[in-house]
């Protein structure tokens, strides 16, 4: 992907769609729309992936509460939404296998009654899912459910095993973004569309501002696809005034534990939290994952950091599951993000098959994709271009569900190996970039040939390689210090202190690439480094922050 020159593409073509927003939702229709042959345009305020994209949960799941619910108040509409997600759940799987895996969950249980409800529940889930390759739940004893997580508590009756899929989901985005690009969409972070140009109310044409120059252009495009998630509002009045609000913003924030919390590689699944919830505790990398929270939100402009109310109701929620809890002191890091709700439909929200709502303004000729989850983008991308179509008067089916995502056709994580002998690189650091890069890794690994420099690690308690910093810049279009730290790699999620620590290594990477003096050097090394500070701060934790200050 090349930033410069799909800007230039921009200024210069009218295509057919433009997608506004580049998270799971616009990424993915994206490539819908290229593949079918349109002339596509996908733009972003921020950096691919930027928002609610990047800070989910990471499960692809039919949904087990929403099965619960289904049964419980009868509603079809809500089994049906299940039968997709799981439907999804194995398209999202096999097209990016490098970058999605089935991961085992355990439910922990305080009698045999309660042991045998979610086993039914499970088990009809297992039912709807049918034949893929998933391996099917079961119920465990006290000792078999030890064996597969030791830090669970001595006090549980049992736990029933079960099959979800997990993602690096900003990676899956990118993912998709790169494929539409290579599928011909001209694909560009950091520009945002500021407002419309109408004619008798439609729009000819969107003011776009290239956030890293601060130069406006004109886009021109038949047809706007709002796919802003969360921020869907904003562009629907832009476009608009007379329509309404439509989505409720709810906060979701996860804290993040050293990998031991669990000793396990399964993940744990809390049925019922004090408030009715689900949380999930899920191993990713060397962390752990818990969360989340849900809460209404009001204030867009605003990241959702977590804060510390948050990190006490999540370590409540844990503390009944595990022989021995975690206290504040072990959180590392935290991250929150935005669920892109909709409210006030006006179809009955029983008569809804799906979580998600293609709306179109024939006013302002505006296209909008709403709600939703990760999930279901694949889905939420067909029914959107679908409904493109027939406004272009263009009739072509979409691909997608057969599409291998960029780096996941003939992935074979055991080549890993061949890297190894034809590179001369650890083993560490292969298994890192075939699971990261699926079969571009050998692109990435070939850089190291560019100079011994290339081919070192940027830390030693990573496998990452410096070589990764110029593929992310020359190929995945990153340009800010926290693309490569939060986004393309996880490292930001994770740890904030060890992200704030390379900050200034990955800045020098960077600026032998984009070219950048000293003193941008400086600000982009202290732009980030505070932030990361900041949201210690704004979690009420103290000794990080000052490590992070002394960083
Ligand atoms: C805490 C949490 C946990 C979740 N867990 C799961 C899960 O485990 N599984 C699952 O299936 N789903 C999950 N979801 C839901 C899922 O993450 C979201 O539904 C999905 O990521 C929304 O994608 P999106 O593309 O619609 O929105 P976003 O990812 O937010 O993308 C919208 C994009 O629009 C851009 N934008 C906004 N305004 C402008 C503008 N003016 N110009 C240009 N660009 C603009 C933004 O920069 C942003 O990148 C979770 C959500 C949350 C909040």
């Amino acid at each position: 992907m090349n930033r410069e020159q799909n800007l230039k593409r921009l200024r210069e073509e009218t295509v057919d769609i433009c997608i506004i927003g580049a998270g799971a939702s616009g990424a993915g229709a994206a490539l819908d729309a290229a593949l079918r042959g349109y002339r596509v345009a996908l733009i972003d305020r921020g950096d691919i992936s930027g928002e609610t994209s990047s800070r989910s949960t990471k499960l692809i799941h039919g949904g087990v509460r929403y099965l619960e619910q289904a049964i419980k108040k009868f509603d079809l509409a809500q089994l049906k939404q299940v039968r997709h997600g799981l439907a999804e759940r194995r398209t999202v799987l096999r097209n990016a296998p490098h970058l999605a895996h089935p991961l085992p969950l355990l439910t922990p249980v305080f009698s045999a009654i309660e042991g045998l409800y979610i086993t039914i529940g499970l088990t009809l889930y297992d039912l709807i899912a049918g034949q893929d390759s998933l391996p099917k739940g079961r119920w465990l004893n006290k000792a078999q459910a030890l064996l597969k997580m030791p830090s669970l508590t001595p006090r549980m009756h049992s736990a029933v095993l079960y099959y979800d899929g997990q993602l690096n989901d900003a990676r899956y985005a990118l993912a998709l973004a790169h494929s539409a690009d290579e599928a011909g969409a001209s694909v560009a972070n950091y520009v945002a569309i500021t407002g419309f140009e109408r004619h008798n109310g439609r729009i000819e044409t969107a003011m776009a501002r290239d956030e890293l120059t601060g130069e406006t252009f004109s886009i021109r495009a038949r047809l706007f696809l709002n796919c802003t998630g969360p921020y869907a509002d904003a562009i629907r009045l832009m476009a608009n005034p007379e329509l309404e609000q439509r989505i409720r913003p709810s906060k979701g924030v996860h804290i993040v534990l050293p990998r031991e919390t669990l000793q396990s590689d399964c993940a744990m699944l809390i049925p019922k939290t004090d408030d009715g919830r689900v949380v999930f505790a899920i191993p990713f990398g060397d962390k752990v994952f818990v969360g989340t929270t849900d809460d209404d939100y009001t204030d867009l402009n605003r990241e959702p950091v977590l804060e510390p109310q948050e990190i006490t109701y999540l370590l409540d929620t844990l503390r009944p599951y595990l022989a021995k809890t975690p206290d504040k002191a072990d959180v590392q890091a935290g991250f929150g993000g935005i669920r892109p709700l909709i409210v006030s439909s006006r179809a009955d929200t029983k008569t809804l098959l799906r979580d998600h709502e293609v709306e179109y303004d024939a006013k302002s000729n505006l296209v909008s994709l709403l709600g939703g989850k990760w999930t279901t983008y694949r889905l939420m991308a067909q029914d959107v271009i679908d409904r493109a179509g027939e406004l272009l008067g263009k009739s072509a089916s979409s691909t997608t569900e057969n599409h291998y995502l960029v780096g996941g056709e003939q992935y074979r994580f055991e080549d890993w190996q061949k890297l190894q002998s034809q590179y001369g690189l650890p083993a560490d650091v292969c298994q890192h970039l075939m699971k990261t890069y699926g079969n571009r890794a050998e692109r990435v690994a070939k850089l190291t040939q560019e100079g011994p420099h290339f081919a070192q690690k940027l830390t030693d308690s990573l496998p990452f390689l410096n070589a990764e910093v110029m593929y992310q810049v020359r190929e995945e279009m990153a340009v800010r210090p926290r693309d490569v730290l939060a986004r393309r790699w996880r490292l930001e999620l994770s740890d904030w202190q060890l992200s704030a620590s390379l900050t200034p290594k990955v800045v020098e990477l960077m600026a032998t690439e984009l070219g950048w003096t000293d003193t941008v050097c400086g600000e982009q090394i202290a732009s980030y480094q505070s932030l990361l500070a900041s949201f210690a701060y704004q979690a009420g934790l103290s000794n990080r922050q000052e490590k992070l200050a002394r960083a």
